[in-house]
């Protein structure tokens, strides 16, 4: 029952209870949802000023949201002691700039995805043809960067250790960026994944849009590196989380969480990487200095004007799915996964 994946009660405490403007995923990280992406707040509720931390700063112009998130948390005026960065993807980055000297705090990442984060280096382009959702189709418009926050980026601890989140360390799990990093807690066996996988069909609108649980690859339109991908969700795999908090759709604990991710780690090459496109078989490179070589792109079936008419058809849709989103909802708890990824697959376009 997909019920049953949902964050559920965790002894006194009512998980996936919403607080204000967050969704509690142990009664110390706490997620915020931001349009369709997700960052987190690590330290428990009351938590003093410089003893909780901020991991990802979500979209463009979000700053007063996660401000009014972290009031809410830890009260007024109150700093972290940092914020750590899954990876540099401009839905993962988008307040880092304005919150980093706002709070006057170090920002965290990965050495590889120093070049992203410096100005030195844009993504690879996306790969619109594969994935085939509207967000897949639209991904041609999503900034690549690369943002300059050289002045309050440094390294993460080559020991493994997480500054400021104690217990915590960070994993490097590239492939869908070459710095990527997940955040793992042995204690409660806490993952947060960023977008090493995810929790929901991210190239979907429909899925985004209705948050559907299904553990999936990474988002495929913007992943460079299928190889390092599939080994990176069975490093993951093999941590065996109880639960997956992922850069976009709704955390996941429990059963059904660890058969799909294991699932996933096992058949990573049937269930999440595209049969053709730019980058199977051919990863883009890159090194400390950022992004050395891309594939030739791929011939786009789908001219660019078919793909403005689907966008003004995506609104409608929006709507139609919304409306659904209730009585899908008990027709999901009947279904297979297949069956689930079949419909997801017939609605997108
Ligand atoms: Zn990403
Ligand atoms: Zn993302």
């Amino acid at each position: 029952m997909q019920g049953a994946t949902r964050l559920q009660a965790e002894t006194s405490l009512a998980i996936n209870e919403k607080r204000g403007s967050v969704m509690m995923v142990t009664s110390d990280v706490a997620c915020q949802q931001v349009l369709m992406v997700n960052l987190f707040f690590v330290g428990a509720p009351g938590a003093r000023t410089g003893e909780w931390t901020l991991v990802d700063a979500g979209v463009f112009n979000c700053a007063a949201r996660i401000k009014a998130a972290a009031a809410e948390l830890y009260g007024a005026n109150s700093k972290p002691n940092s914020i750590i960065l899954t990876h540099g993807h401009f839905d993962h980055i988008g307040a880092v700039k304005e919150l980093a000297e706002e709070w006057d705090v170090p920002v965290y990442a990965h050495p590889l995805e120093m070049p992203y984060l410096t100005g030195r280096s844009s993504y690879p382009p996306p790969d619109p043809t594969v994935g085939g959702g509207a967000m897949a189709r639209l991904s041609f418009t999503y900034p690549r960067g690369p943002i300059d926050i050289n002045d309050r980026v440094q390294a993460l601890p080559a020991d493994g250790t997480v500054a400021g989140m104690l217990g915590w360390r960070w994993i490097h799990t590239p492939g869908h960026t070459p710095g990527h990093v997940s955040l793992f807690r042995e204690r409660d066996r806490t993952l947060i994944a960023g977008d090493a996988f995810v929790t929901t069909k991210q190239e979907s609108a429909i899925a985004v849009l209705t948050q559907k649980e299904e553990v999936n690859g990474p988002p495929k339109y913007f992943t460079p590196d299928w190889e390092a991908a599939r080994r990176s969700v069975e490093t993951l795999a093999a941590l065996e989380p109880n639960i997956a908090a992922t850069g976009h759709g709704l955390p996941m604990r429990g059963a059904e969480m660890q058969r799909e991710l294991q699932e996933l780690a096992r058949d990573f090459e049937r269930l999440a990487v595209p049969r053709q496109g730019r980058y199977v078989g051919h990863p883009a490179m890159a090194d400390e200095t950022g992004v050395v070589s891309i594939p030739p792109a791929v011939s786009d079936p789908m001219p660019k004007v078919l793909v403005g008419v689907g966008v003004a058809a995506l609104a409608g849709v929006a709507l139609y799915a919304l409306s659904h989103r209730e009585s899908d909802g008990a027709r999901r708890k009947v279904t297979t996964r297949r069956q689930r990824k079949m419909r997801a697959r017939n609605k997108a376009f």
